[in-house]
């Protein structure tokens, strides 16, 4: 019986064996994942888990027993070790298997601070996993101090949950301002203005120079001089694709495990999907960090495993949820040179990138309809007139039909 195993439990992995199953696939799935839980949603991580508005059995991907009645195997807390392609094998602690097709969906490993700088004190951490999630959660208490090291989404996201349970809260953000590797200058003032509005301190062109303390972080020396006291930190300083397993198998790594446009590795018989994929796109190779194309690229190979042999198109789209503002991201933003500010209601702004006349990608806060218009434009190759944009008068959902 043909036998497809997927390394990695997470939100790729948990897509790919449920496409497989759903579309027919009648051979053995082996379904492996490192953590000791069954797959689960990250994104409620930093927002409505971490806050206490979500009860675990809502973080999972599917019941348990989804795994048994659909005839897919599936070990938790189980770690591959060694992989080895010519043999069609891998290893685990316990064991061997041997498959006909293997898919690495190994997602990323996030960034920590070195151990010379205080990164190994105890109340570091980091914000990846539910167990990262689980280890901190004590310390949101009302009245703690917490030091957020990193501007970008993940810290935002904390801060604002830290900002809800009454926690004192400042973020270092080393550039030159928050958000400063993914989106425009607007974008950062939108949400440095947010949070200021909540009472975190933010302190943007400061890094960290060090943590202060004996076993247990108790402050940090900051790069301007100053020293701050904190009862505990959160790192968010970017992640890296996890590609260990694939690179000591001699697969070709290229900013992630580089994948060919049906998902297919320079090694016969593996695929790859999700946060550890670099892929063709547009005449780069790029990687996304999201959930939806977790699910689409790992759909896809599911499909290209099963002889469709279709090509991945990534319709880039991302959220984040901070306070009572959700951010929807359409579109890769890379390479703009301008940007149109719409402004439809009070409380919603939409900030749309262009290169030349061609629409790239747009920031939605607060804004569903002008998020849709815009990802539908995008995905059309349609670039409105940005003079038409700015204008509140202008009908978006007209344009579209235009
Ligand atoms: P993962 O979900 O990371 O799964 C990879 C799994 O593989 C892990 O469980 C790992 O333990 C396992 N693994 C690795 N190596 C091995 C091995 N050798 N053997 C066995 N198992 C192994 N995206 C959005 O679109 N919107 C959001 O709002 C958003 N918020 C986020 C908030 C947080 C806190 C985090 C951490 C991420 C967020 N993301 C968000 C990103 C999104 O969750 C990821 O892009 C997505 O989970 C990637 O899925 P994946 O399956 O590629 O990787």
């Amino acid at each position: 019986m043909r036998h497809v195993i997927v390394v990695g439990a997470g939100q790729a992995g948990a897509s790919c064996v449920a496409k497989l199953r759903g579309s027919g696939f009648d051979g053995r799935i082996t379904l492996i994942g490192a953590e000791p839980v069954i797959p689960y949603q990250r994104p409620p991580l930093s927002k409505a888990y971490l806050l206490g508005d979500m009860a675990l059995e809502r973080l999972f991907l599917r019941p348990e027993s989804y795994y048994a009645e659909h005839n897919i195997e599936l070990r938790i807390g189980a770690t591959v070790r060694e992989l080895d392609p010519q043999a069609r094998r891998i290893k685990l602690d316990d064991g061997e298997l041997t498959y006909d097709d293997l898919v690495l969906t190994t997602g990323s490993i996030p960034r920590r601070l070195p151990a010379r700088i205080g990164g190994a004190l105890a109340g570091v951490h980091v914000v990846r996993g539910l167990a990262d999630v689980d280890a901190m959660a004590p310390n949101f208490v009302p009245g703690a101090k917490v030091l957020i090291v990193g501007g970008g989404y993940i810290g935002l996201e904390a801060a604002a949950v830290a900002r809800k349970l009454g926690l004192e809260v400042t973020l270092v953000e080393m550039a030159d301002r928050i958000l400063q590797r993914i989106a425009a200058p607007q974008t950062s003032d939108y949400f440095r203005d947010l949070h200021r509005r909540h009472g975190v301190t933010i302190r943007e062109g400061v890094g960290l120079e060090h943590l202060l303390g004996e076993t247990a972080v108790t402050g940090a020396r900051l790069s301007d001089g100053s020293e701050i006291a904190t009862d505990f930190v959160i790192v968010g300083v970017g992640i890296e694709p996890n590609v260990a397993l694939a690179e000591a198998a001699g697969i070709t790594i290229d900013n992630g495990i580089a994948v060919d446009a049906q998902g297919r590795t320079s090694a016969e018989h593996i695929w790859a999907a999700g946060d550890c994929a670099s892929f063709p796109y547009h005449g780069a190779r790029i990687r996304l960090e999201s959930v939806p194309n977790a699910i689409d690229q790992a759909e896809c190979v599911a499909e290209n495993i099963m002889g469709v042999g279709k090509d991945y198109i990534a319709k880039p789209w991302f959220w984040s949820d901070q306070y009572d503002v959700k951010l929807q991201i359409a579109g890769l933003n890379t390479g703009y040179d301008r940007v149109i500010t719409r402004r439809s209601a009070a409380e919603s702004a939409a900030f749309w990138y262009y290169r030349g006349d061609r629409l790239l990608a747009v920031d939605a806060m607060n804004d569903p309809r002008g998020f849709m218009i815009g990802k539908r434009m995008i995905e059309g190759g349609k670039s409105p007139d940005p003079a038409l944009i700015e204008n509140p008068e202008t009908d978006l959902k007209a344009m579209l039909k235009a």
